[in-house]
């Protein structure tokens, strides 16, 4: 790999900020050429700094770096899209923040990913107009798994690979999938899935993220998919997620 010219050009989604001294700000970018970058954002608290409003989180800019010392400097930017509908309502705020936050523990610095990079663009784009966004996070969470290679096995028994349909399913977050009724029997834990819930699983992976922002599953069904797809993300990246805890508070009953 080659090392980055000393000013280079990135897209960049922003996934964090915080203050610093008196004007500056670090903001954590997400930057679909070089992955996770901190970088700083001079005078950005200014009254009229040009990077201000670019230094939000969930902001999609066209930005250029620097290399500095020890953090790069965030020289340019140019807001392409501010997601303004995600800003409206505390709930659409709650699951843009757990998209974030998803991406940001998933991701080691600098480590590639542009096709998260497309995914997270264009989740929060379909998160704008969703009514109700579960099954869009459903698909959000499918898709980043399998990014970060934890993709949990739908198709087949995750012990001895037996075909999973019907009633007896468990799905293990631990385990990384399904179990059939034999293997279940002898497992603690896990979640006893409907069949439906089977189904509305195993068709998760092919549903079309639009399709998935227009959609919604059955309330029964849909408590089931979200502790299967929540309890994977976190058993992969942690149990801890403060956006989660959020959401669960700005979330519609
Ligand atoms: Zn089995």
């Amino acid at each position: 790999m080659t090392p980055p010219l000393r000013v280079y050009p990135v897209r960049a989604l922003v996934l964090r900020r915080h203050n610093l001294g008196e004007t500056d700000r670090i903001v954590r970018l997400f930057t679909r050429e070089h992955g996770k970058v901190d970088a700083i954002a001079k005078g950005a608290r200014g009254p009229r700094s040009r990077l201000s409003g670019a230094t939000e989180p969930f902001v999609r800019l066209r930005a250029q770096l620097s290399k500095g010392q020890n953090l790069e400097v965030l020289t340019q930017a140019v807001v392409e899209d501010s997601y303004p509908e995600l800003r409206k309502e505390l709930m659409r705020v709650g699951y843009a923040s757990y998209f974030l936050e998803v991406v940001d523990v998933g991701l080691e610095d600098r480590q590639e990913a542009p096709g998260l990079w497309d995914l997270l663009s264009e989740v929060l784009r379909l998160l704008e107009r969703a009514t109700a966004p579960e099954l869009l996070a459903r698909a959000f969470e499918w898709r980043a798994l399998v990014e970060f290679g934890y993709e949990p096995r739908l198709d087949e028994c995750v012990v001895d690979g037996a075909p999973v349909q019907g009633a007896g399913i468990v799905f293990h977050p631990q385990r990384g999938g399904m179990l059939c009724p034999r293997c279940a029997a002898s497992q603690r834990g896990g979640i006893r899935l409907l069949p439906d819930s089977v189904q509305a699983l195993q068709e998760l992976p092919g549903l079309p993220l639009a399709a998935a922002a227009r959609a919604s599953l059955p309330p029964a069904v849909a408590r089931q998919v979200t502790a299967c797809l929540v309890g994977s993300v976190r058993q992969h990246l942690g149990a801890d997620l403060r956006t989660l805890r959020f959401l669960d508070e700005v979330q519609p009953k």
